[in-house]
């Protein structure tokens, strides 16, 4: 300690509000450059490279070859994949002395696709599967909480290249199953969650995310087994009922009744329309109140696309609930997706605000082409009858039916858009049960990129047959930064860091107390013996600081275990303490080093326990 590089503060940094952030910086292990870009310090260091070290491992144990590859590329990989304008402001772009455009590389998948176009011609060749550990760089627009969200981040990236589905799928399920061994070799534990709806065209994409009340991403898991990020989440889409014999479409003079519960009350007011069990509208007198689910929401929103065109779109859903801005923008992508602002409106009068109606809107308008696009919630099936706006201020339609009146989602020209709220309760599409929504941190992604690259690239081999075959890919990311802050999330308490003892710089922490030289003897002597043992050890040998504010600076770096040389030498005793659980051993100084040896290793077995129940079946052979 007396010459380590290393400084710790007694106050948290003020940027910082997840103890995770604050302790990293006040135990000295990184420091903040700018906004979301950090150094590390030798203890930080030691952390990562043992993260990086798991991480390694288990790509070997997968059949992948690690690779290097550069963070500054030029941009034409990127503008021939489409990414260049795909990732709009999130690419940190510059320019070389040529004026040539170059990128800090956010990801790798056009420059792993190139070179393995470049070197391989023949389906002998393949598969493959490699990877690397390197820095990358995304532009956020919120980077947060230190390590977690990161603009210079480390990742793990992986890539594999296989020559038909079969062997995508092997090499997919070889990743899917180190990323779980890594995980729980990290002791993090996560929930793997589907992270597309099936959209992209079945291709299988998986995200783990770790619980936590501090993650960014919301997702949502079933009883039976269903999980999906709350972006992928699929609406059961209910089955067309006729329209015939439903009643006429009845305007109804709604004062007033510019949100969901002013309308709600205008309906069940007298004089309304009167809602009938089957949901209709009739007159009458007798029937079941109007709820917000019986209204048809019309929510305005700005699309802006990579090409910086703007356009208005509008989202139909059902009145009881909202657009989720998170599925919505994850349905949009890569265009971005803001509140529609007042000139917006000012440009098109046919929007009545408060009083929107389908009518006017998409393929519905006299003018399709010149129409706002609309989207509907995929509740909104042909034979379904809503309330909703009029197109003119003060009033609201009643019954005005899907598939009748206006195109039902999944009619041809009416594009469904699943981006409505998804309530707790809400049934899973698998029929597993009733959804339950949580927060998390997202650990590592997996997908399977298919021929999307290979296409744009050019990636072909020739077949057994003699044919030129496509290549089929997949690509695989660990967030390795964000480990080392989900794991330092997941083990602290008010003092300090509590690293697990695999994870930790120093698996033991000894500490002279005190000021006699015959107390820095024999700690210097224990750590030695320590190190002898195979132990890697921390000493704090500084010699004119304070027992206090030893044992404090120790709590805080978090070694699993503080061994204290102090008053009780004189009696031959020492202090073992785990840092965990706070409970203290006296040892005889003699035998201080074998005991501590045992409990160390007994540490680490329990840990390295928790993968052997992990299934490892179905794994390829290490090397292909
Ligand atoms: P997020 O949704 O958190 O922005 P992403 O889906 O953009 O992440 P991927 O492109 O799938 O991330 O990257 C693979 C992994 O890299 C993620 O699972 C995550 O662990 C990590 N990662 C992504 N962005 C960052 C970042 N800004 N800082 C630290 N780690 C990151
Ligand atoms: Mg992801």
């Amino acid at each position: 300690m007396s010459n380590l590089f290393v400084k710790t503060l007694r106050e948290d940094p003020s940027d910082a509000e997840i103890i995770s952030h604050k302790l990293l910086i006040r135990a000295g292990y990184i420091r903040r450059c700018a906004p979301g870009i950090y150094a590390w310090l030798p203890l930080g260091l030691m952390v990562l490279n043992k993260v990086e070290a798991i991480v390694r491992r288990e790509m070997e144990l997968a059949g992948a070859q690690e690779v290097h590859f550069p963070a500054l590329l030029p941009a034409d990989l990127y503008q021939a994949s489409g990414r260049w304008e795909d990732y709009g402001p999130n690419m940190f772009r510059l320019k070389d002395r040529k004026e040539v455009d170059m990128v800090l590389a956010p990801t790798h998948e056009e420059a792993f696709t190139t070179l393995v176009r470049d070197m391989f011609a023949s389906y002998k060749d393949l598969p493959l599967m490699i990877y690397q550990i390197q820095t990358k760089y995304r532009d956020e627009a919120r980077p947060r909480a230190g390590l977690l969200r990161g603009r210079e981040f480390i990742m793990k990236d992986a890539y594999s290249f296989d020559l038909d589905q079969a062997g995508l799928d092997r090499s997919y399920e070889a990743q899917r199953q180190a990323y779980q061994r890594i995980f729980a070799r990290l002791g993090l534990e996560t929930v793997i969650v589907s992270a597309m709806s099936g959209a992209m065209g079945g291709s299988r994409s998986e995200e783990f995310l770790h619980p936590t009340p501090v993650g960014e991403d919301t997702y949502v898991r079933s009883p039976g087994g269903y999980a999906a990020n709350i972006e992928a989440v699929v609406t059961l889409r209910p089955s067309p009922r006729p329209v015939d014999g439903l009643p006429p479409a009845v305007v109804q003079a709604t004062p007033d009744a510019t949100t969901i519960a002013t309308l709600v009350a205008a309906a069940n007011a007298p004089g309304a329309p009167v809602r009938q069990a089957s949901g209709e509208a009739v007159p009458g007198v007798q029937g079941v109140p109007w709820t917000a689910a019986d209204t048809l929401k019309n929510v305005v929103v700005a699309v802006t696309h990579p090409d910086s065109r703007r356009e208005l779109a509008v989202i139909g859903v059902p009145g009881d609930r909202d657009v989720d801005m998170t599925r919505l923008a994850a349905a949009m992508f890569p265009a971005e997706v803001d509140p529609a602002t007042e000139e917006d409106f000012a440009r098109h009068p046919e929007l009545v605000r408060g009083y929107i109606g389908p009518q006017v809107l998409g393929a519905n308008a006299p003018d399709p082409d010149s129409a706002v696009s609309y989207f509907l919630d995929p509740r909104v099936v042909a034979g379904t009858s809503w309330i909703t706006g009029a197109n003119r201020t003060g009033y609201h339609v009643f019954g005005l039916v899907a598939g009748r009146d206006f195109l039902a989602a999944g009619d041809p020209g009416q594009p469904v858009a699943d981006v409505a709220e998804v309530l707790p309760g809400d049934p899973a599409p698998d029929g597993s049960g009733p959804l339950e929504p949580a927060r998390g941190i997202e650990m590592g992604h997996i997908f399977q990129l298919g021929r999307k690259y290979a296409d744009a690239f050019g990636l072909r081999v020739a077949g057994q047959d003699g044919q030129l075959v496509t290549v089929t890919m997949g690509s695989y990311g660990v967030g390795v930064t964000r480990a080392v802050a989900a794991v330092a999330e997941e083990n602290a308490d008010q003092r300090g860091l509590i690293w697990p003892v695999n994870l930790a710089p120093a698996e033991v922490h000894v500490i002279a107390a005190g000021k006699d030289e015959a107390i820095f003897e024999a700690a210097g002597r224990l750590a030695q013996d320590l190190e002898q043992a195979s132990l890697s050890v921390l000493y704090d040998d500084r010699p004119k600081v304070s027992a206090g504010v030893k044992f404090a600076d120790a709590e805080l770096l978090g070694m699993p275990f503080i061994l204290v040389v102090g008053r009780g030498l004189a009696c031959g005793v020492v202090e073992l303490k785990e840092r965990r659980s706070g409970q203290v051993t006296e040892l005889s100084v003699d035998d201080a080093a074998a005991q501590i040896r045992r409990t160390v290793t007994a540490a680490s077995e329990a840990i390295a326990a928790r993968i052997a129940n992990l299934s490892t079946n179905n794994l390829p052979p290490p090397t292909q």
